[in-house]
């Protein structure tokens, strides 16, 4: 009889939804950052940015490996309050993280102070043992497999323990093969072998929870096993 005990949630499109801008307004600073520090025009960094995106998973990771640029320097200039701009308190989210009667922690991409101000945004203050952030695993981004092993080292219990809920399917993939449970967010489908479930919005979790534990009572997993 299995149990899980530890939720790891992303933070960026999956805590809010797309449709806030918050990643595009990222985006636009990537641009300005590249462009300033690196020569390049408008559309050589969108080229270059959507292809260090496909190859290293993030942006960021990408800079680092061929420009050796400081991580914390182009965090902090990227994550800028303003990106922010028009996150609202959401109410509902915070019962449904709350009904997850579970130790909950973000697992991410981002800085923990653009963390911390997203949660705060959010009203989520509170719903959270704590961040994992990027530093946390040497600024080596998701999917690489060592940010997962050191987010489960951090959390300290077993992968099969674990429910990870994030909206990118490529980052749920590492979780699986380690065991996790896995929640894709924003999308109504479950890529099978990589998702267990889907849902179209995080406030779902609340209606699927049970089901999670059903599973892992049942040592289940839908997929991958
Ligand atoms: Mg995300």
């Amino acid at each position: 009889m299995g149990v899980i005990t530890d939720v790891l949630f992303d933070l960026d499109n999956t805590l809010y939804t797309p449709e806030s801008g918050v990643m595009g307004r990222i985006k636009l600073l990537i641009h300005r950052w590249m462009a300033e520090n690196l020569n390049l025009s408008e559309e050589e960094a969108e080229t270059l940015r959507l292809a260090y995106l496909d190859r290293y998973g993030t942006t960021f990771r990408g800079l680092q490996l061929n420009y050796g640029i400081d991580p914390a320097e182009f965090l902090h200039f990227v994550h800028n309050p303003w990106v922010l701009e028009g996150l609202k308190s959401d109410p509902v989210l915070r019962q449904a993280l709350l009904a997850v009667d579970a130790k909950r922690f973000i697992f991410t991409n981002s800085s923990r102070t653009h963390a911390e101000r997203v949660i705060e945004r959010l009203g989520l203050t509170g719903c959270f043992d704590d961040v994992i952030d990027i530093a946390m695993f040497d600024y080596v981004s998701k999917p690489a497999p060592i940010a997962y092993e050191v987010a489960l080292h951090y959390v300290g219990v077993p992968a099969k323990q674990c429910l990870f809920a994030e909206d990118s399917v490529r980052n749920l993939v590492p979780a699986k093969q380690l065991g996790m449970y896995t929640l894709l967010v924003g999308q109504t489908i479950a890529p099978d072998g990589v998702a267990d479930m889907a849902i179209p919005r995080l406030s779902a979790i609340a209606k699927v929870w049970p089901r999670f534990q059903q599973m892992a009572a049942q040592g289940d997993h839908y997929s991958g096993k």
